[in-house]
């Protein structure tokens, strides 16, 4: 039986007593953390942003699991790949702008500007054979995910399995987008990601959550919640539960499901009842998923509808500010820079939303066509 905790935490302020109470409903910090471990914190940093911005795991949620693991004798590294370039300098604007400096402030934690990363084979990978993987967490003893509690554009959900996708190094990350550009292929490559990384429970902070368009681009949702899980599959099933999703509705949970990683009638709910938190009508992404629920066609024909029907990438031109982001990060280089502004190619563009993840000025939409539109309307 796995166990997920469940503990309501309506302010930050009150984030210690929290995470305490949801890793003590899973056996207590000392199950997990021995004296002398090395413990690898692995917090959702996909972009530079601000602790209001509901985009990153919040410092405080990140400042409680570092006392609690060092209070069990572990020793305790902040490591993460963000989207973007994976250098020191500008890991240290992220740390910095997510508040990841102040919350190990005072403590003995180490925050990591090592860039070093080594290839490591997937034993039993499905998608992948081999996956290029950040030297802390290929160095820890223990490996804590820190996820948030997020709607996704392109993975429907991002949660305590996709928050992993941050221990692969920089520009891999647009590699595999580019290779894996459907997105079953890419949450599978996500499932052989964590069964390599082999984390050792993940502790999501829900307190303020992101609906919509999230990763980054979503609205911020209090959701007032704290959640812990030795099984990251086991909690992503339940956190989805919680947001009204079904299990086919996020191909990492289904697919881990499959793999028999976890089983959903075999996951046991400690803390609060899940149902109070009232999270049942969370917004989901303007894109495909919805649809795909609504279109039963053979795979052939489902395939050139699903091409027709996508939602793709579109630029606010007023939000704009011509950075060049958006460019540097696509994966198969589909979007150009004319005059100072982004233009996306659509033919090669694989939709997979990076730009909209990254775009430091939510300036990336989500645009469906009109029959997208209209099938949503009268299919639903
Ligand atoms: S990342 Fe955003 S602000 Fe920067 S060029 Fe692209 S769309 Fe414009
Ligand atoms: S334009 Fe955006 S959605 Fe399309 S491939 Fe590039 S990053 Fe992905």
């Amino acid at each position: 039986m796995d166990k997920v905790s469940i503990v309501k935490c309506a302010d930050y302020a009150d984030a210690y007593a929290a995470v305490k109470k949801s890793l003590d409903l899973i056996g207590g910090i000392e199950k997990y953390v021995k004296p002398g471990s090395r413990v690898v914190l692995k917090p959702n940093y996909v972009s530079r942003r601000k602790p209001e911005a509901a985009v990153t795991t919040h410092p405080a949620v990140l400042r409680a699991v570092i006392e609690l693991a060092e209070s069990a004798g572990g020793k305790a590294t902040i490591a993460e790949s963000p989207g973007g370039p994976y250098n020191a300098a500008y890991l240290k604007s992220v740390y910095s702008a997510c508040g990841a400096l102040e919350a190990a402030e005072g403590t003995d934690a180490v925050i990591n500007y090592d860039t070093a990363f080594e290839e490591v084979p997937c034993p039993g990978g499905a998608t992948v054979k081999k996956l290029p993987i950040i030297k802390p967490v290929l160095d820890a003893d223990v490996i804590i995910s820190l996820p948030k509690l997020k709607t996704h554009s392109m993975t429907s959900y991002s949660g305590a399995v996709k928050n992993l996708y941050g221990t692969v190094p920089g520009t891999y990350k647009a590699e595999l987008h580019f290779r894996l550009d459907e997105r079953k292929a890419f949450c599978s490559m996500l499932v052989d990601l964590c069964e390599t990384v082999k984390p050792t429970l993940a502790v999501m902070d829900g307190v303020w959550g992101m609906e919509g368009d999230g990763p980054t681009n979503g609205e911020r949702r209090d959701a007032g919640v704290i959640m812990a899980a030795a099984n990251l599959h086991a909690l992503d099933y339940i956190a989805c539960k919680m947001i009204g999703y079904d299990l086919g509705d996020v191909d990492t949970i289904s697919e881990a499901a499959a793999r028999g990683l976890f089983d959903p009638s075999f996951v046991e709910v400690t803390g609060d009842d899940p149902a109070s938190f009232g999270l049942g009508d969370f917004v989901k992404p303007q894109t495909d998923f919805n649809l795909l629920k609504v279109v039963s066609l053979p795979p052939r024909l489902n395939k050139l509808v699903v091409k027709m029907l996508a939602s793709r990438p579109a630029i606010d031109a007023g939000k704009c500010v011509g950075c060049g982001e958006c460019a540097r990060c696509c994966p198969p280089k589909a979007i150009s820079m004319e005059s100072g502004k982004p233009d996306i190619d659509r033919k090669k563009c694989i939709k997979c939303f990076c730009c909209q993840e990254l775009c430091p000025k939510g300036a990336v939409k989500i645009k469906r066509p009109p029959l997208n539109r209209f099938m949503l309307k009268f299919l639903k």
